[in-house]
């Protein structure tokens, strides 16, 4: 009798499968290096984003800004949205970096105005120009810039400003924020407020370390922060005493990513509880807790080349386009929105199989109409193979398809308007800008070889898992959208 297959967990709903952009063999991967914040430990975004929100308007109230009638609204901004520094913009762009929706301040620019903003401006994120919200840490700073850039507008602010320096002056307050230590006291007072507790992210840690992998955490937060987080987040999932610290073989914290990935800083050891400091003298070793340093050395003192090391963070510079670019790691983005845009198209789906036919109808009717005003220029300018039909048919065809072509507009619009407002009504899905892929999804392609909702899902997957590349398609593909509906009749 064959054996039955073991299966530890259930098939797990589709957003929180991981996703491959570029062929990965987990069993040839030797390490695995690990981000904390919103990678490891998941918090809930609008109770943290809430906080740091509150904290930096309260800040800009003590300054004389007139916030107090001010709220954080978590559907303002999206990650993977462009901050535009000299319009006082936010942008969505495609792929492509065309700008597809824009809102000046909090009102969103109608399409005439976004096209006389940007019909010239293609979004370069090497231009100090822009600024790209790379995590949903970006949340609180995109949605109290917006704001300010109205009060700024209003000539309510105490002050002159440019655009650009009003963001800077707003980045200031939320970046305080995250250094000065009252967030971090409040949120390592109240954890279970804004952790989200995870068992299985524990679980998969340790196949992963059973199954012979050094486990590594690098994170940017500072030393009392992590082990707070880290033990309230891991330590009750994990069996019979062990403690979080046990998971891993080195350690690193204030990192400094993304400097951490591209210099060559020096590492110093934790050597208490307490935090206190003392300069690394020779290799890490196996359980060190270190702070600083740099990937570089971490290579060297494991002896691990970057294609046997796969790190997995959230932030699309800092984690993954950085130690991709820079070291050529295997990277994995821990993308926590996939969840609920997988299930906006899931439940789309219907609706966008009935906007498709539509479509393919309208592309059928337009073709047949450009024939038919083909055959009536010839006919006019006298010139081309006879059609046998004179102009009044020819006029009535075109006439008649324009007005199917019409009445077919009126029902394809609300269903493509429902299609551009999922998950964000401002903003649409992340992964998408118009029909296109937007210009996060081109990042997610070119730097990260995974992406995936959360850690967790690498329980499924397994330590051994063999991740494949879809073979991807291509305009010109036969059957892809692109490919040109032919219609058999010849018009004429
Ligand atoms: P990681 O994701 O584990 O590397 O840690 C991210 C750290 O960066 C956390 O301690 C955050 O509080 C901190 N952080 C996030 N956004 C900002 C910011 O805008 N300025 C300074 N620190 C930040
Ligand atoms: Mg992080």
């Amino acid at each position: 009798m064959p054996s039955k297959d073991p299966s530890p967990t259930p098939v797990p709903p589709r957003g929180r499968g991981v996703f491959c952009n570029r062929t990965l063999n987990l069993r040839s991967v030797r390490a695995i290096g690990y981000d904390m914040d919103y990678t490891l430990v998941d918090y809930r975004v609008d109770a943290f984003e809430r906080m740091v929100y509150a904290q930096a308007r309260e800040r800009l109230a003590s300054e004389g800004w007139p916030v107090d009638g001010l709220a954080f609204d978590g559907q303002m901004v999206t990650r993977g949205l462009v901050i535009d520094r000299e319009l006082g913009n936010l942008v969505k762009a495609n792929r492509f970096g065309f700008v597809k929706r824009a809102m000046h301040g909090t009102r969103m620019l109608d399409f005439a105005e976004q096209r006389d903003a940007y019909l010239q401006t293609l979004v370069d994120l090497s231009e100090p120009r822009w600024v790209f919200l790379n995590t949903l840490f970006s949340l609180s700073e995109g949605c109290l810039f917006a704001q300010a850039v109205d009060l700024l507008d209003r000539g309510a602010l105490p002050r002159p400003f440019e655009y650009a320096s009003l963001y800077r002056h707003v980045r200031s307050r939320v970046d305080a924020q995250h250094i000065e230590g009252h967030l971090k006291a409040e949120i390592a007072a109240a954890p279970e407020r804004y952790v989200v507790q995870d068992p299985d992210a524990a679980l998969a840690l340790l196949d992963q370390k059973a199954a012979g992998k050094k486990l590594l955490l690098i994170t940017n937060s500072e030393w009392t922060f992590t082990s707070k987080m880290m033990a309230h987040a891991y330590d009750r999932h994990l069996p019979g005493g062990m403690t979080w610290r046990q998971l891993f073989d080195v350690v690193v914290v204030s990192a400094r990513k993304p400097a951490f990935f591209t210099e060559q800083g020096p590492f110093f050891e934790v050597a208490d509880e307490t935090g206190l400091l003392r300069p690394l003298a020779g290799p890490l070793r196996p359980g060190g807790i270190y702070l600083g340093g740099s990937a570089a050395q971490v290579e060297r003192d494991l002896g691990i080349s970057g294609d046997e090391i796969l790190y997995v963070g959230d932030h699309m510079f800092g984690d993954v386009h950085v130690s991709k670019r820079t070291l050529s790691w295997r990277t994995a983005l821990v993308l926590r929105e996939l969840e609920a845009e997988v299930s906006a198209l899931e439940a789309y789906r219907p609706t966008e199989l009935r906007l498709m036919a539509l479509m393919g109808e309208k592309e059928a009717l337009e073709v047949r109409l450009s024939q038919a005003r083909l055959a009536l220029q010839r006919l006019h300018t006298g010139y081309g193979p006879p059609t046998g039909h004179d102009a009044a048919t020819l006029e009535s065809r075109v006439h008649d398809l324009r007005s199917q072509l019409v009445a077919l507009d009126a029902e394809i619009a609300p269903l493509a308007k429902a299609g551009s407002e999922l998950t964000n009504a401002r903003w649409g899905l992340l992964t998408r800008a118009g029909n296109d892929k937007s210009h996060l999804t081109r990042q997610i392609e070119r730097y990260a070889d995974i992406y995936t909702s959360r850690v967790s899902n690498l329980l499924q997957a397994t330590p051994f898992a063999y991740f494949r590349s879809p073979r991807g398609s291509l305009p010109h593909d036969p059957g892809t959208a692109g490919d040109p509906p032919r219609d058999p009749r010849p018009e004429g």
